[in-house]
Order: structure tokens, then C-alpha cells, then sequence
């Protein structure tokens, strides 16, 4: 349990700054300011400086009635929450030199990094906006950003949606005075209607912290004097209730707990980093496969890895006592909390990773299992210079625990009530869904998969459909402590096995208000973005994905119906369509299909499984920015923020955009990737993803990603499309990165667009019948050709006569135009010949793209 203190501290720290953003926005009775502005501010030169504070406290003061009433508890004393506060530029008691210490330390404790241009004036404080770090960020040469001047880019001052978080040319920027004002209201109002507000503290500050996320992620920390605006509010307030929390845990359980040693260095943090090994093992794990569960199956799993990072960081931070805000970073299969570093924290962790570890082996028998490591670090590591020396020590402890995962024990001995769970009474005793583990009678002929009542599975699978059959439908999700209490409440949409034993998933409707004050209502989440737009009322959880489903438009579309004419399966469709359900990997692989002016399908219906992911990551972290100005708030920052493009935006495009509502997301957050949709729109999206991330990171030509494109037949098991999508990613990493594999080519980004475009040309000669199919068989033989001679020219040596006979493709080529093309002129025969010869030579072997993509677009479906 996390003690109420824990959490006023936290909240504090996370809210001392507040004053920032609503200063000016709301009215502040004159004599308030009077009686208070000697609290809370200090006096520089004479006037009384630091405004923000008094304003901070104000928000609070004035708003009471939205908060929590146990922020305002009379039993507080002078270490009440306004004071906690406030008080961080004049602290007076051990607790509010906590704040001051963390809010310092955030900031790599050097608060004015100094520019060298001029600094910003006072007056320009609501105009300055924030900066992207992306456009800061070089592995190779150190480009100077000492000035304001340098910056080409900046932030609207909006709330974060999939629209808003793309930087913008400055001058495009529109600087209104009262855009903190709008802001304001909106903010407001949204705190207003914040559930669970008198439930459950801990409940009630994931959902602030969604809100707060949401309004203050582009209104810059720091906005005069001689700074970089480049550290956004919520992030430097985020990484301050964190380290606060860290701070005042260790001095409290110490014996600490004073001035003098909250304000003395030593080894008082211990960041602890988890990993789930193994995971895409687990997501892609190969069974029985039954054809029309694997699309649910895979989302299921896939989300099922989300929650188990979301639920280790909850029994983590549970069981140490850490607030919500005490978790630094937690996407794609990794988390980073801020603990004290104290010994009963570590025996704590360690019990904790041998109980989920324990649960993990019962459900995927070692496929995937979760590592912990621990970093103990001083307060002066935190400072700009040394920090980024402390996370290369974060990364190294789990490479290390990554070569050592297991504890021996595990190995033996686990597995031998194996055989004993079988019960051949079952209609399948061997689970026919993961063909793996022992079905369950718990779960015979559950509804939810087998429709008729007759059928077996495992409890885990049958979980796993669940989730992913109700994700695409439903709003809400809760997660409940299992407890004696809650056998009352009724639960229909809910996993049956809790998550490492204790934690019941389920899908809700209402607020679930008494489970919350009766403490077990441990995450409440809203999973759907509206429009965009991050949802208010509860935390928002951005790990749904987007999921193609069927809608009534399907009930016309006779390519689901092409090449299965069984009744059986054309009434289970219609089925499907009525209850919005995910569309198989088959319907999706038919969507590739065209119809021509004749009115036949053209094309093949196979799937394109596109795998990315962000290149140098590693170095991007550790070198992008310079040492001095590499602090907690900025790797927050920009992590964050790298996330924001994965599970913010490309869920709402793949939404939005009707030519990629086919598209299916096994899982998009971090830095990657994996998407599978109709082959032919899959090649599309990948470069109208390129070319938004790079517009994402402003242009910066050293961010990048490299992505592997590959094509196979609907009905391939998902772990041999895992393995090749992930040998496509590697090839081309290989190759350089910045690349994209595809159809055995590795090219250039920008190549690949021209190839593109390329392809339109060739199109347009064989729409106007110049081309003809079985011309572009040879075309590809003479690419071959081509790419063979370059071989040669490359090598100059050890090739034989038969060999060189590869060099005559030009005249093969202008041969087999003479007879083939169907021109009325020489002059135009000319062109397109010259055309040819100029381009295969230019691409070679790359020019099998656009020719390949032809020949399956072309093909008359059968
Ligand atoms: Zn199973």
C-alpha cells in the first residue's frame, strides 16, 4: 500500500510549476496576493521574484472544490499540500527541501543552461514556444544550438493529439496572447469532470496525470532568460514528482529526513529497469491455429505484453510504496521506475520478479520471462555531464541480465505436473488454439470462440481472444485486484486467470465507483481515441492499436466471398459483420484486389507484413545530444516523444485514411512497428510513413528508420511471418539503415519513392496498351540481366564467357521493344526505349520493384 504522504509529496512535485501555465488565466483576489506573496516567493534585488509559485498555490486555493478534499485536510499542518507546493523557491521544512532539491535535480541541477545569443525577455514569456530536441539531436557532427536563432522549428501550444504533435516551420507559427487563456479553460474543465476524485488518491492521480500530460506537453518549463524553451512543462514536472518521491522515501525510511541531508549527495536512488525477454516468441508462438481466431489471437497477445509491463510497474510501485508517477518510462516491452535505494527495496523487486516469473512459466512455459535490473545512483549522477554516464550504467545492467535471465532453479522440475493437467474428457485434452498448453474445462465450448458450444482451449487462449475480440469494441478497460470483494460484482467481458495471479482484466461500462473506494480498482483506463483527440475523464491508454473490423460496407463486398463459396462460411461472415468483429487475415489479403473495366478481380491476395524500426537508437540516446545538456527531463522527453509517433499517430492515420483501413497493428509504440495489411497498400503506407516521420523529427537526416516488406499467402503460421518480416528488417539494417528490404532489393528511401513513381509510368504505358503483360516478364529478365552485368563491372574478375553474355541486354532490350511495343511512331518507339535503357541502368536490380508490384497488381485473380 502507498502511504496518503507518499502521494501529497508527489502530486506536489508534480504541480509545484503549475503556476506557470495558469498565471494570468483566471482572477486572483488582489489582497490573496497581498497576504501570501511573502510565503511563497523570494525577493531579488529588492522585488519579490518567482511569481509562479504564488500562482501554483492560487490554482489550487481557488479551485478546491476540483480537487481531492484530502489535499486540503486541516490535519496537514504547515507541511500542507499548498504549502508543499509552493514553497520550492523558499523551502522551510525537510519536505518542501525535497521539492526544491527534485525540481533542481530534474533539470540537471544547472537551471539556466546559458545561451550564448540574447537572452529572452521577461514580457515574452507567453509567446516563447517550445522546441523540438529532435532538430538538436546529431550522432555525427555537433551542430550548435546556442541560440534561439538556430532553431528552424517549434511547437503550436495546443494539447497533445495524433494531429498536434508535429513540429512547424517558426514562421508558420500563430502567436496568440490568449492561447493560454483557451488552454486554460479546456484544462479546467477537464479537471472538473476527472473521476474517482474522492475514491482513491492513487486512481485519481493516474487520471490527473493523463490531463496533465495532455494540456501542459507544449508549454515550455523554462521560458525566459537565457534558456533553450526545449523541455516541455509536463516533462520536467513528471521527472521532479519522481525524483521527489524517490528523495523523500529514502531520508524518511533512513532516518534522514533533514535539511542538511536532503541537501548532501550520496547514493540515494535506485532506478530499477524491467524487460520482457522473449516476447515476440510469445506474441507469435506457433499452435493449432484455428484460421478465424488467429487475427483476435495475435491482438490479444500482443496487448496481453503491454499489460503485463503496465501490471509489473503497478505491483512494483505497490509493493515499495513508489507513487503513480514514480514510473519514468514504460513502452514496447520495457519499463524504468525511480525507487530509494534501500535494502529492502531490492529483496522487495526480487520477490516480485520470482512471483511474475513464476506465473509467466505456468502460462508460456519460459517462452518469454521478465527481467529486473538495478542501478543504484547518487544524487550528483543526476547533474548534466554525469547523467548520460548513468544511463549508458541503466542500459549495460540489462544487457547483462539479458545473458543471464534465469534463475537455475527454474529450469528443473517445473514442468512436471505437465501430463497430470490433461483431461481426455475434453472434446481436445491438448489446447487446439496454441497446441501447447492442456485445455481447460473451465472453458469448454465457451461461447465466445465457438460459437455452436462445442470446442476446447486452454484458459490462456480463451483469454487472449477475449481481449482481442473486445478491444476494437469497447472503451474502457479495468484492472481489479482480485480480492473476496469483487465476486459480487459482475463482470462479463473479464479474463478468467489473473494476470501474474492477482490482477483481473475486464471491460466496463460504468465508473466502477465502489471498487474504487474500496481500493481494488488498481488502473482504470479509456483505450480509444475520439477523432485524435486523447479522451478526458479517466487515464488514457494508448496500446490499442488500430484493428481492421467488418462493417456493414463488407456486406457488399464480394472479394470476402471470392475463393470460399461454402455456406458455412458466408453465414459465419455475416455474423461477423453484424458484431463489428476483427477481420481475418484472409479478408484482409483478399482487400488487395482490383477490379478491372471488365469487370474482373485482378490481383493476388496475399498479405504485406511491414516490420520497423528507428535506427541507432542506442546512439541517438547516448550521443544525440550533447553531455551538458543531457538530463532526465530530455531522455524523458525524447522518449516520450518517439512513442507519441507509434501509438499516437499511426493508429489514427491507419483509422483515417480509407486506403489503410485494411491495415492490422500487431504493435506500434517505443521506436517499432509491425503492421500487416493488403500487400499492395502495405507498400504504400510504408513510404507515407517515411516520409511523416521524417517531417516528424524536422527533417533531421540522422533520425530515421529502416523498415523489411514481405509478401505471404494468408494462411502462413504466424511464427514463420514473424521470423522473415524480422530477417527483412535485418537485411535492411545491414545494408546501412535508412533503408526499406523489399522483394529481395535493398533501397534507399528516396530511391524507393522515385521507384514508385516509376511504377505509375510503366502503368499509364500499359493502360494505354503500349506495354503488354507478357512484356513485362521479359522486362524483368532483362533487369536480371542488368543487374548480373553490374555484378561483373563491380568485380572485374573470375567470370566466365557464358557469364558475359549477360552485357547484351541493351540490344536484347531494344530488340524485343522493336517487336513488342505497340507504338504508332519510331520517334515514340524511341522514347520509351530510351526511357527503359535509362532507368534500368540506373536502378538495376531495384527496378524489379516497380515491375513486380505491376506484375501481382495485373494478374487475374483466380
Ligand atoms: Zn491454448
Amino acid at each position: 500500500m502507498v502511504k496518503k504522504e507518499t502521494l501529497l509529496i508527489s502530486l506536489a512535485a508534480m504541480c509545484h510549476d503549475v503556476g506557470k501555465f495558469v498565471q494570468g488565466c483566471f482572477d486572483v483576489p488582489k489582497d490573496w496576493i497581498e497576504n501570501n506573496q511573502s510565503l511563497y516567493q523570494p525577493v531579488y534585488k529588492g522585488r519579490y521574484s518567482h511569481a509562479h509559485a504564488l500562482y501554483s498555490v492560487a490554482f489550487f486555493e481557488f479551485n478546491k472544490g476540483n480537487f481531492p478534499d484530502v489535499l486540503f485536510s486541516s490535519e496537514l499542518g504547515e507541511d500542507n499540500f499548498l504549502n508543499l507546493v509552493g514553497m520550492h523557491h523558499k523551502p522551510e521544512t525537510p519536505k518542501q527541501w525535497i521539492i526544491a532539491v527534485a525540481d533542481r535535480l530534474s533539470s540537471g541541477l544547472d537551471r539556466d543552461e546559458f545561451l550564448e545569443g540574447q537572452e529572452i525577455p521577461v514580457k515574452q514569456f507567453k509567446s516563447t514556444r517550445l522546441v523540438p530536441i529532435f532538430e538538436q539531436i546529431s550522432i555525427e557532427e555537433k551542430k550548435e544550438f546556442s541560440s534561439m536563432s538556430d532553431f528552424n522549428w517549434c511547437y503550436p501550444l495546443d494539447t497533445i493529439s495524433s494531429r498536434s504533435i508535429f513540429p512547424k516551420l517558426k514562421e508558420e507559427i500563430v502567436r496568440d496572447l490568449e492561447d493560454y487563456e483557451r488552454l486554460y479553460e479546456k484544462f479546467i474543465k477537464a479537471i472538473k469532470i476527472l473521476a474517482h476524485k474522492d475514491h482513491d488518491l492513487f486512481l485519481w492521480m493516474q487520471h490527473f496525470d493523463s490531463i496533465f500530460r495532455k494540456y501542459t506537453s507544449f508549454i515550455p518549463a523554462a521560458r525566459v532568460g537565457k534558456v533553450i524553451p526545449d523541455v516541455s512543462l509536463y516533462d520536467h514536472s513528471r521527472t521532479t514528482a519522481s525524483i521527489a518521491t524517490a528523495l523523500y522515501l529514502f531520508h524518511k525510511n533512513s532516518g534522514s529526513l533533514d535539511e542538511k541531508n536532503i541537501k548532501g549527495d550520496g547514493e540515494k536512488f535506485l532506478i530499477i529497469a524491467g524487460d520482457f525477454f522473449g516476447i515476440q516468441k510469445f506474441i507469435f508462438a506457433r499452435g493449432g491455429e484455428e484460421a478465424h481466431h488467429r487475427s483476435k489471437l495475435l491482438r490479444g497477445r500482443s496487448f496481453v505484453v503491454s499489460l503485463f509491463c503496465e501490471l509489473a510497474c503497478e505491483m512494483i510501485c505497490d509493493k515499495l510504496g513508489l507513487s503513480p508517477y514514480s514510473v519514468l518510462l514504460n513502452s514496447a516491452g520495457k519499463f524504468y521506475i525511480l525507487a530509494p535505494n534501500l535494502p529492502e527495496c531490492i529483496d522487495k523487486v526480487k520477490a516480485i520478479e520470482e512471483k511474475i516469473n513464476t506465473w509467466l512459466i505456468k502460462m508460456s512455459y519460459g517462452e518469454t520471462n521478465l527481467g529486473l535490473s538495478f542501478t543504484r545512483a547518487k544524487v550528483s549522477d543526476f547533474t548534466a555531464k554525469r547523467f548520460s554516464h548513468l544511463w549508458q550504467s541503466v542500459q549495460q545492467n540489462i544487457q547483462e541480465k539479458k545473458f543471464n535471465p534465469f534463475d537455475p532453479k527454474h529450469s528443473c522440475g517445473v514442468f512436471s505436473s505437465y501430463l497430470d493437467e490433461f483431461r481426455n474428457d475434453l472434446e481436445s485434452p491438448l489446447c487446439p488454439l496454441c497446441g501447447k498448453r492442456p485445455s481447460s474445462e473451465k472453458v469448454e465450448g465457451d461461447k465466445l470462440i465457438y460459437p455452436e458450444g462445442e470446442g476446447s482451449s486452454c484458459i490462456f487462449c480463451r483469454d487472449h481472444i477475449m481481449l482481442g475480440t473486445n478491444l476494437v469494441k469497447s472503451d474502457k478497460i479495468a484492472v481489479i485486484q482480485k480480492s473476496e470483494d469483487i465476486s459480487f460484482y459482475k463482470l462479463n467481458k473479464r479474463i478468467l486467470e489473473p494476470i501474474f495471479g492477482e490482477y483481473i482484466v475486464a471491460f466496463v461500462k460504468d465508473e466502477m465507483n465502489e471498487l474504487a473506494k474500496k481500493g481494488v480498482l488498481k488502473r482504470f483506463w479509456s483505450i480509444r481515441l475520439q477523432d485524435g483527440e486523447i479522451p478526458e475523464k479517466i487515464c488514457y491508454l494508448p496500446l490499442n492499436g488500430y484493428v481492421p473490423t467488418y462493417s456493414e460496407k463488407d456486406m457488399h463486398d464480394e472479394r470476402l466471398l471470392l475463393g470460399r463459396k461454402s455456406e458455412k462460411t458466408a453465414l459465419s461472415l455475416i455474423d461477423a459483420i453484424k458484431e463489428k468483429e476483427p477481420k481475418t487475415f484472409s479478408h484482409i489479403a483478399l482487400s488487395s484486389l482490383e477490379k478491372d473495366s471488365t469487370g474482373k478481380w485482378l490481383g493476388v491476395d496475399s498479405l504485406g507484413i511491414l516490420k520497423a524500426d528507428v535506427d541507432d537508437l542506442g546512439l541517438i540516446f547516448g550521443c544525440g545530444l550533447p553531455e551538458s545538456r543531457f538530463t532526465i527531463s530530455r531522455l524523458y522527453a525524447l522518449s516520450t516523444q518517439l512513442n507519441y509517433f507509434f501509438s499516437l499517430y499511426i493508429p489514427f492515420i491507419l483509422e483515417k485514411e480509407e486506403k489503410f483501413n485494411d491495415v492490422y497493428t500487431v504493435f506500434a509504440g517505443g521506436d517499432d512497428l509491425f503492421l500487416i495489411g493488403a500487400w499492395n497498400r502495405i507498400i504504400e503506407l510504408s513510404l507515407y510513413l517515411q516520409k511523416k516521420f521524417s517531417e516528424y523529427v524536422c527533417k533531421n537526416n540522422e533520425i530515421h528508420f529502416s523498415a523489411g516488406i514481405t509478401m505471404v499467402k494468408s494462411n502462413v503460421p504466424i511464427d514463420i511471418i514473424s521470423t522473415q518480416a524480422e530477417q527483412s528488417l535485418e537485411k535492411a539494417k545491414d545494408a546501412g539503415k535508412n533503408c526499406i528490404f523489399i522483394f529481395e532489393q535493398i533501397v534507399k528511401w528516396k530511391y524507393f519513392e522515385k521507384l514508385l513513381s516509376e511504377k505509375n509510368k510503366l502503368y499509364e504505358l500499359i493502360d494505354k496498351n503500349i506495354i503488354s503483360k507478357s512484356m513485362l516478364y521479359k522486362l524483368n529478365e532483362i533487369v536480371k540481366m542488368s543487374e548480373s552485368e553490374l555484378k561483373i563491372l563491380e568485380q572485374d574478375s573470375s567470370y566466365t564467357l557464358k557469364d558475359i553474355s549477360v552485357l547484351k541486354w541493351r540490344s536484347f532490350l531494344t530488340y524485343l521493344s522493336a517487336r513488342n511495343l505497340r507504338v504508332q511512331q519510331k520517334s515514340e518507339l524511341d522514347d520509351i526505349l530510351i526511357y527503359l535503357v535509362k532507368n534500368i541502368q540506373k536502378y538495376r536490380g531495384n527496378f524489379k520493384i516497380p515491375l513486380w508490384i505491376l506484375l501481382y497488381s495485373l494478374r487475374v485473380y483466380k
